[in-house]
Formats: structure tokens, sequence, C-alpha cells
């Protein structure tokens, strides 16, 4: 039998259209830049390139062409430059190699300088390349807004079931299997889709509650459908001032183009009836620290919502720490401020030495005010460890030069701040425990990510609570000034 040719590449970012910080090559290289072979150091770890290449040794008949697989931290805008180079190498790719069938592990909210719909764009350039019949089949994060020429030159969209995103090798295998099974002409993939005009925040997107978690049941009844290939929910990246930000319904059937469009239809009128389940219930920063001081046991982890780098933001907002050193919070850790200036300023101090600076609150005038701090320097590390928990298993993951600062607060209580060169999203304990901090032996854990630190922390915390932040992922979303995006639409609209 004459294998099936399956050509692989990655090319993911969720972009922040907020931010002014644009996204360039640095930024992919410093992330992880994976060229042709070296995808698969990948292999074996819990991501959309991990699934792939580990089903693809499971299916007979199967060889891989891995191109490439990059992505970078969530940010501004994606430069022309860098998306014409790895846009440039997938594309000559599928021209030379001609593959049976193309794989591609897409986030789906990027968007560049030149291109509102930068996934749309990859997709019309590979399709050009491959021609009209190969299959194409895109892996896309939870959080994609599905622009129009996604779904025009896409086979098929796989979204991520969860949020926390544990299940990224999974839909990998997935798409590797349909993309290979629509190759050797055993099924017909007909995608319909729906939107909803909803663009809700993080807290309630998280799969454990509702709606979340009846959306999920409703997909996978969907699936159990023999007639059904996949289906999926996009539950939007609200920080992208694009026209199609939102959630979108997709679902793919064996050659049935009104069942498709009937199920997605269903589908989309089940999550608008319970849009005001997905808003959110959150604290200010002093009701969420007294809340917190309150609770007899720890750790209880305060999330700070409005600086979560997971989604775009700085990393260096101030609002949360202010109030857990000013407000005499006892036995807190930070995770994490980045601001390089000051790890400069504790490698020249020394492990043991005392500083006094301004931490924090650097890049814009949007996440709040350089704080003065006097803090002692209790470790100094190169920033580097492994993720741990359910998401990212295996993946290395790179702080820059990092320190671990104990800032005296303001009643004699002490908060060890993690002091870093780059933006993370701290979302695995492991980020703590690398530092030499005992996450679980902690009161308090103040963390820059929405919901994304559940999958690791939730094991070892008594209590979750979502702090209210200024930044550029609040979720007051009045703050923003949105000109492109569709309207009305929920909640930024009362519908
Ligand atoms: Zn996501």
């Amino acid at each position: 039998m004459k294998p099936t040719r399956v050509l692989f590449a990655g090319f993911a970012h969720e972009t922040n259209t907020f931010s002014a910080r644009k996204t360039g090559e640095t930024a992919f290289r410093e992330n992880g830049w994976y060229a042709g072979e070296e995808v698969y150091r990948l292999k074996d770890t819990n991501t959309g390139a991990g699934g792939v290449l580990t089903e693809a040794n499971r299916m007979p008949g199967v060889e891989m062409l891995p191109v490439i697989e990059t992505t970078a931290t969530p940010g501004g805008l994606v430069t022309d430059q860098v998306f014409d180079l790895v846009t440039g190498l997938i594309e000559q790719a599928v021209s030379r190699e001609q593959p049976d069938a193309i794989v591609l592990d897409l986030h789906g909210a990027m968007v560049t300088e030149s291109e509102i719909d930068g996934d749309g764009a990859i997709l019309r350039r590979v399709r050009a390349a491959a021609g009209p019949s190969t299959p194409i089949v895109a892996e896309l994060d939870l959080h994609a807004n599905v622009g129009p020429e996604m779904l025009l030159h896409a086979t098929a969209l796989i979204p991520y079931d969860t949020y926390p995103h544990v299940d990224n090798a999974e839909r990998g295998a997935e798409a590797l299997r349909l993309a290979v099974s629509t190759a050797r002409g055993m099924v017909q993939p007909e995608m319909a889709h729906r939107r909803v005009p909803l663009a809700p925040a993080g807290p309630k997107q998280f799969s454990g509650v509702e709606p979340a978690r009846s959306i999920m049941t409703r997909v996978h009844e969907i699936e159990e459908d023999p007639r059904v290939l996949t289906a999926g929910v996009c539950f939007a990246f609200p920080w992208a001032d694009c026209p199609f930000a939102g959630m979108t319904v997709t679902v793919v059937t064996d050659g049935e183009r009104e069942l498709a469009q009937s199920l997605a239809n269903e589908l989309g009128d089940f999550i608008w009836a319970r849009r005001e389940e997905f808003r959110p219930s959150v604290l200010t920063v002093e009701e969420a620290i007294h809340a917190a001081m309150e609770e007899p046991e720890g750790p209880v982890v305060l999330a700070d919502l409005g600086d979560n780098p997971g989604g775009g933001s700085a990393a260096d907002g101030t609002a949360l720490l202010w109030g857990l050193l000013d407000l005499g919070a006892p036995d807190a850790a930070f995770a994490l401020i980045a601001d390089p200036g000051v790890v400069g300023q504790a490698l020249q101090t020394g492990i043991g030495g005392r500083l006094e600076t301004e931490l924090g609150g650097k890049t814009d005038d949007l996440h709040g005010y350089p704080i003065p701090i006097k803090a002692t320097v209790v470790s100094l590390t190169d920033g580097r460890f492994i993720y741990d928990g359910p998401m990212l298993q295996g993946v290395n993951g790179f702080l820059g030069r990092t320190a671990v600062l104990r800032c005296e607060g303001r009643y004699g209580n002490h908060v060890d701040v993690i002091v870093c060169e780059r933006r993370c999203q701290p979302l695995d304990t492991a980020i703590f425990r690398s530092q030499g901090i005992e996450p679980s032996e902690k009161r308090i854990l103040g963390l820059k990510s929405a919901v994304h630190f559940r999958g690791s922390f939730t094991p070892i915390v008594k209590r979750i609570l979502e702090v209210d932040t200024p930044g550029l992922t609040s979720i007051d979303f009045h703050r923003f000034p949105y000109k492109q995006l569709s309207r009305p639409i929920w909640p930024l609209d009362d519908i």
C-alpha cells in the first residue's frame, strides 16, 4: 500500500489587538521554534504537534512531513515579516511535496499588521499551494475567533474541547485521523457553522462550570451520532477588535450538508439561550484580599484577571501586588512580574542582599503604577523549568533570568514575588517550585492567569477568587475602544 503523506505545520498566535507591542520573529523564536525534523522533539508533549506525531506512529501507512511548529506568547499584532517568513515556509513545503493531506496547528485568533483574519490568510495560501481537493484539517484553540477565510479554505476545523486546554494532543490526534481518512476517501467532510454573537470573558468559559460544562456535554452528544465526524465550539477571544470576534459553532458530518447545518443551528441556539450564565462574579482587589485573609487555611488563589499575559497583557501590572503588600496579606507568593530592569538590579545585589526600587507598571499606563518596594533577594535562576501539570506537560518553559524578591508589606507581612525578564502565564505549579517556593505551603497565591492555572493548582488550593484588576485582559470590555467588532454583541451590548 502506498503511504498516505501528511504535511504538518504549526503557527499559532493569540493576538490582543489593543496591545501596542507587536509580535515579531524574536517573540516566536524565544518561545519555541522547531523547524523540520526538530518538530519531533515535541512528540510526547501535550501539544497539538505532540498529538499528531504520536498518533501518526500508531496509524499504519502514514508518512509525516513536519515543516515547522512555532508559537509566541499572546501579544500585539503579528508582524508581516514573521508572518510571511513562516507562512512562506509552509507554502513552499506544500508546493514541493504535494502531500495527500495537511494538518495545521493554528490558534484561530491571529491578527497581523496586514491581515485581520491571520489564520484565514494562512489557510488561503496553503489552499492555493495544495489545490482544491487536498484535505486541510486545522486544529484550533478554544479561544479562536473564526474568520470567513478559515471557513472557506479549511476542510474541517477542530477546536480544543477544554479550558484549561488539556486536550491539545487529543485534538491533534483527531485532526490527523480525520485528514487521513478523508485523503483515503473513507469520509467526505461537510462543515457547517453558526455564529453566536457572544464574546464572554474567561472565568465562565472554564469547562468545570456552567454554562461551558453543559455546552460541551451537548457537543459530545452530537459527536455520538455516527453521521457526525466532529463538532466543536470556539468560545472567542474578546480582546480582538475584529468584525468576526465572537463565538462560533462548527459541525462536520460525513457528506450531509443539511444535517451539519441543522445541528450547528441547534447548538448555537442552546448557547445563546444560556448567555446570562457567562456573566462572571468577580471581586475588587480589596474584597478579594480580605476574603483570602479570612480563610482559616490556604492556599487561596487570587486570579489577576486584568493582567493575564496568556491573553496578551503586560505581566507587570501592580494592582493586586500593591493590595497584598499594603493590606497586610500574610505569607503570600506572587507570580509574576515581568520587569527586566529590576531583575538586573537583583543580579547586581546578589542573594541575601537588600534592594529598594520601583517594581512593575512600566510597560504602559493600563496596568497600574510602578510600586516602591523594599526587598531581600531570595534566589536567582536562569528561569528554565518544565511544565508538569495537565496542560503543556513536558514542554520547556522559560521566564528569562529570574529573581525571587521577598518584599516587605505595610504591616510586617511579606510577599515573595517572582520577577522575571519574559512575559509568561503562571499556569503551572512548576513555576513556583523552580524558584524554590513550595506553593502548597503558602496562605495566598497571586497569579496572573484567568483559568489555565486551575489544571495544575486546583489539587493544592483551598479556594479560588477572581479579581477584577485593570489591564489588557480586563473583563470590563467597556474599557476598550472597539471599532471593527460587529455589534451588537453580548455582554458589551445588552442583548
Ligand atoms: Zn486558549
